[in-house]
């Protein structure tokens, strides 16, 4: 199977053959088409499985093809949960388009940065807008931004968008769009209940579960889970990074607080590390994740900012130093790393406090990880706030190695086949 095959033109397949694609994933051989064919999809497919190029590949193709006039009115609205994951589907854009015939303007409308370059850019039209809810909506104020031309929405990170901290946004934008649209959704993971109000947004959709019923991670991610007291956590982190041949660790954490210490502190025992989080400036996060990426600094220390969508090439491990709030969200921490047919490693801190919740992450997510001990961290403090009691049989459930566990170690030991970033 072959980009080519899927109905991608040559200068597509040729971009992507450049970057060193070989063939379609399979989120992508089932979504090129369907895309193509204008049809409404709602994608679930793992962290890493190439889903950018899923939807990207094919709204290029239909821009391509289709040319719009002189005005140049938004035809592809992309909507994303973070300012970051914006920027590099814009790099995806251009990537992907650097040899089609007539360029496509692309447009960043993202919050942190001033607006005017934004507005001025939008001014002389642009194909694609690729931006966060609170600032496009911002330019729609402002009159800078007109979304009544749109013909194909896309929403990356779909879940997200739909939770809480953002619905009221969508849904203003939501209205701004005309009835008769392409609805592209994507995500790694769809709860039940988002999978139910999302549906309400799709015509005729067609739904693509690369992964059905199996963990929305990729099998390429080794999980580890290590118990340890709380305040020794970063003592830790440090003996990991001693004792593992990381290039570069991307740990999460609770708090802007917690991102900003937990680097401090590594900083001054000699660890090149920094934070990532919604406190600094737009120019500090760019900074922190672009120092990062280019190993700048060993440690990155996040929040659940970076949770989402980030393609850092070859990261090896990710360390939940604090457990995430959200079930789903441990997916998409952990999903980071594993990607392109790389492995890595996910490790968990867990501590008498946060059992329960760990617990119930991996219930919810069909999960058993192992706990461990790490020598001359062995734990010795009891939980203090009261945890929820343990299941009737006084143990903790899914210990043993579920059917499913064994299927999934099986599919594990196969080698997967190599491609490259
Ligand atoms: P997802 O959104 O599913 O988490 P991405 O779209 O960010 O995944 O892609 C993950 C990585 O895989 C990126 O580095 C991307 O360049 C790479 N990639 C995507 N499609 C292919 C492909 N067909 N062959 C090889 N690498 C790919
Ligand atoms: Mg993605």
């Amino acid at each position: 199977m072959t980009f080519a095959s899927l109905g991608l033109s040559d200068a597509l397949a040729r971009a992507v053959a450049e970057l060193g694609y070989d063939e379609p994933t399979p989120v992508q051989r089932a979504a090129i088409p369907v895309v193509l064919r204008g049809g409404d999809v709602l994608a679930s497919a793992k962290t890493g499985s190439g889903k950018t190029a899923a939807f990207l590949l094919p709204l290029l193709e239909a821009l391509r093809a289709r040319p719009g006039g002189a005005v140049r009115p938004v035809r592809a609205f992309i909507l994303v949960p973070t300012r970051e994951l914006a920027a590099q589907i814009v790099d995806s854009l251009q990537r992907y388009g650097r040899h089609l015939k007539k360029p496509l303007k692309t447009c960043l409308a993202v919050g942190g940065v001033s607006a005017n370059p934004q507005m001025l850019a939008l001014r002389g039209g642009a194909d694609v807008v690729v931006a966060t809810p609170g600032r496009a909506l911002d330019l729609v104020d402002q009159n800078a931004l007109r979304l009544g031309a749109v013909e194909t929405l896309v929403l990356d990170e779909a879940d997200r968008l739909f939770s809480l901290g953002f619905a009221d946004e969508l849904n203003r934008l939501l209205a701004l769009l005309p009835a008769r649209r392409q609805n592209l959704l994507f995500s790694a993971t769809f709860p039940p209940a988002v999978r139910t109000f999302a549906e309400r947004l799709l015509h005729e959709p067609t739904r693509i579960d690369v992964d059905d019923g199996e963990l929305p991670s990729s099998d390429l991610i080794l999980q580890r889970a290590i118990q340890v007291d709380a305040p020794r956590r970063t003592m830790l982190l440090r003996q990991l990074l001693e004792t593992h041949a990381w290039s570069h660790v991307l740990t999460f954490v609770a708090s802007r607080y917690a991102a900003d210490h937990v680097a401090l502190k590594l900083n001054r025992a000699g660890i090149p590390a920094t934070s990532l989080h919604g406190d600094l400036s737009q120019g500090a996060r760019t900074q922190a994740l672009a120092d990062f990426k280019a190993k700048r600094v060993r440690v990155l220390v996040a929040t659940d900012v970076a949770a989402r969508g980030l393609d850092i090439a070859g990261l090896p491990a990710v360390v939940n130093y604090d457990l995430p709030r959200s079930t789903v969200d441990y997916v998409h921490r952990i999903g980071r790393t594993g990607r392109a047919g790389d492995p890595g490693v996910a490790i968990s801190f867990v501590s008498a406090d946060t059992e329960a919740h760990f617990r119930l992450i991996e219930k919810r997510n069909h999960l058993s990880v192992a706990r461990e001990q790490v020598a001359g961290f062995e734990p010795t403090l009891t939980a203090v706030s009261a945890a929820p009691p343990l299941d009737a049989n006084g143990g903790v459930k899914g210990r043993r190695k579920s059917k499913k566990d064994k299927l999934r170690e099986a599919a594990a030991a196969v080698p997967p086949p190599k491609r490259k970033p």
